[in-house]
């Protein structure tokens, strides 16, 4: 059922009396993009924003995930870096759902044909975004939904490694929050830097954490888990990837931290664990903003939640509440 089908259906019943009408929810789907990023949000008042929009010579994912959903236009793209793996779609999903407002990304350049392309499709809608920005959502609204770049370009580390440069969102709605930061670093090796631990304060705490750099290695340092105190952590990765991602290192410490995770593939590195890492395709996070989180998938087993909305430091919420009952949006 298309959410857009699901919530008329609420709202008939609502004006008819039967049941009460309820806030509609914000919706987070990270899509099976294979080894690349590609994540949609779509807001209550119907503002549909891209972050990353897939791997390169992989488009029908994308897009054919966005059009199951039924969307007809996309309001923001937002690029986190210019690796091909997270804007080589740019011209097959705009091309097919036209951008309308604007283009937000790092800036600057990148020496590749799948950059030039990105470029060429999102033209004088493209801008430069700045660290503190917000992009609000039904501004006239009880709850808009609120974007925050908090970081970009190494966040005043000078480095040219394009992952490293990676611009890092925050989504805010009520009480829940999640943090998209593409291929960003946590350890100084090879020509990465630790990145992560000066951005970490400006992320905070959130529910949701889309795990940089499909849990390399050098993503996800302690000072970044602990400051952040996911409660679920998406990795977006690809099955048999020549990267060797998820890595263990990255996906023991998301565990040591209690992080439960959702994988699009099965990747080529570390084994999902029994109970706290789940292979799940397309993964959808829906929240009302201000009581709970759930978690659905296109696949039968992984559903999560409803999560309550707890700030972690006061009150630990029971991880696992599963019910079988809930609506699977997109289903
Ligand atoms: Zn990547």
């Amino acid at each position: 059922m298309s959410p857009t089908w699901r919530w008329s259906v609420v709202l008939s019943l609502a004006l008819l009396g039967t049941v009460p009408l309820q806030a509609q929810p914000l919706q987070l789907h990270f899509m099976d993009v294979g080894q690349g990023d590609g994540a949609v949000l779509i807001a209550p008042g119907g503002q549909v924003v891209l972050f990353d929009d897939g791997l390169l010579n992989n488009c029908d994912k994308p897009v054919g995930y966005l059009r199951g959903l039924g969307i007809d236009h996309i309001d923001y793209h937002i690029a986190s870096h210019y690796h091909s793996d997270h804007i080589g779609c740019a011209e097959e999903v705009l091309g097919r759902f036209p951008l309308t407002t604007a283009a937000i990304d790092r800036g600057g350049s990148y020496p590749s044909s799948t950059y030039a392309l990105y470029a060429d499709t999102v033209k004088d809608k493209r801008r430069t975004g700045q660290t503190g920005q917000k992009i609000v959502l039904g501004a006239g609204s009880a709850r808009p939904v609120t974007i925050e770049i908090v970081a970009l370009d190494g966040n005043g580390l000078a480095t040219s490694n394009e992952n490293d440069l990676s611009l890092v969102a925050v989504v805010h709605y009520g009480r829940f929050d999640a943090v998209m930061g593409g291929d960003l670093s946590g350890f100084k090796a090879q020509d990465y830097l630790d990145i992560e631990s000066s951005v970490a304060p400006r992320v905070g705490q959130v529910e949701v954490y889309k795990v940089n750099h499909h849990c390399s290695a050098y993503s996800s340092n302690d000072t970044w888990l602990e400051t952040i105190k996911p409660r679920i952590g998406i990795i977006s990765v690809g099955k048999k990837n020549r990267y060797g991602h998820p890595a263990p290192d990255c996906l023991e410490r998301l565990h040591d931290k209690g992080v439960v995770t959702y994988w699009t593939e099965t990747g080529a590195g570390a084994e999902p664990e029994p109970d706290r890492d789940f292979v799940a395709g397309n993964i959808v996070v829906t929240t009302d903003g201000e009581s709970n989180f759930t978690v659905t998938s296109d696949h039968a087993a992984p559903f999560y939640g409803p999560v309550t909305l707890t700030r972690l430091a006061t009150s630990a919420a029971p991880l696992r509440d599963c019910s079988s009952t809930m609506p699977r949006p997109g289903a």
